[in-house]
């Protein structure tokens, strides 16, 4: 096929979510590949290699997180989980396997084409070899990768080496929720449940120099329970 178009493809059972889907992604200027089963996903991941997966837990064959598993065994291609089951810990369970996003049904067309539109950049991110380079805005938030400084309204906020370590990793998955087991893991290297605290303690001296007060823009939002995520310019909309 010579075309350049995004790839993406989705595990769904429910035929009508599936071509709802599937028409949403084709008119948007995406191409989509539909498998019903766990084990026709992994098939066709194999032989078409996507750029992007939607994917749905409840599949009559399998568990959707074991599709998780079989493609993180050899591809970093993003995965967003779509799913209904709601409660922090599905969430967690997905994220903490290697799911790049998840979203719950019911979902929004908008919404979930920024989110598709986020995965695919972060694709393209992870592609590029090194450690970023340059700078990232969100709002009026940049960050200097080089200078390891992060600014508010052109102002500098001090932070210390493990705040901005922080804010720059997620920086670097904006759009995406984090787990607090993988920040913990990703800032100290260890997988200590005890860290988590840690990582509050740090989080909420961030947001205290970076200004952000209730009803005020906030540049990383805490999933309640799962994680944090930086905002992303393209997923998240702009303050009036
Ligand atoms: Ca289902």
């Amino acid at each position: 096929m010579s075309n350049n178009k995004y790839k993406i493809l989705v595990v769904e059972d429910e035929a009508n979510i599936c071509s709802f889907i599937e028409t949403l992604l084709e008119t948007n200027g995406y191409q989509a590949l539909v498998a019903n089963t766990c084990a026709m996903g992994v098939t066709l991941f194999s032989s078409h290699t996507p750029d992007l997966v939607i994917l749905d837990l409840g599949l009559p064959d399998q568990d959707g997180l074991e599709l998780i598993k079989a493609v993180r065994q050899r591809s970093r291609t993003p995965i967003m989980v779509l799913s209904a089951r709601t409660t922090e810990q599905d969430k967690i369970e997905a994220l903490d396997l290697g799911a790049n996003d998840y979203i719950t049904k019911p979902f929004g067309t908008g919404e979930m084409l920024a989110r598709v539109r986020a995965a695919l950049r972060l694709n393209r991110y992870s592609s590029a070899s090194g450690l970023p380079s340059g700078t990232f805005t969100a709002q009026d938030m940049t960050i200097n990768y080089e200078r390891r400084k992060v600014f508010v309204a052109g102002q500098e906020v001090k932070l210390t080496q493990t705040e901005y370590n922080i804010v720059a990793f997620l920086s670097e998955h904006a759009g995406r929720v984090m787990t607090y087991a993988a920040i913990v893991k990703a800032i100290w290297g260890d997988t200590d449940v005890g860290s988590t605290k840690k990582l509050q303690v740090n989080m909420a001296n961030i947001r205290k120099k970076m200004g952000s007060r209730p009803g005020s823009n906030n540049y990383i939002l805490n999933e309640l329970g799962v994680g944090y995520r930086m905002i992303d310019e393209d997923t998240d909309a702009q303050p009036n």
